[in-house]
């Protein structure tokens, strides 16, 4: 299946007259994502992945997205902080 973008000029002509939801709902999303901790090191401040294997889900209105730590490299999931990849050995803390 191949896709064709859409012109940014017919997008901006689609979306003259939309509410925009998207802005509040990332806005909210990175206040409440940047205050989870690293449930290996405590870190905060995590670093935020796309998860290219299923970035939407039904219902929601952005991608979906998992936290690295900055700190030590782990891969946890952001509302639940499960460990989900290991810390990086060189980052360890
Ligand atoms: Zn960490």
């Amino acid at each position: 299946m191949i896709f064709h973008p859409i012109p940014l000029k017919d997008c901006e002509a689609l979306l003259k007259d939309q509410e925009d939801i998207l802005t509040p709902a990332w806005e909210k999303f990175r206040r409440d994502a940047a205050l989870q901790t690293c449930p290996s090191c405590g870190a905060g401040d995590p670093i935020f992945i796309l998860d290219t294997r299923k970035p939407f889900a039904s219902g929601e209105i952005l991608p979906r997205y998992h936290a690295r730590c900055s700190a030590c490299g782990m891969d946890y999931t952001l509302w639940t902080r499960l460990a989900i990849g290991v810390p990086t050995p060189s980052r360890v803390c």
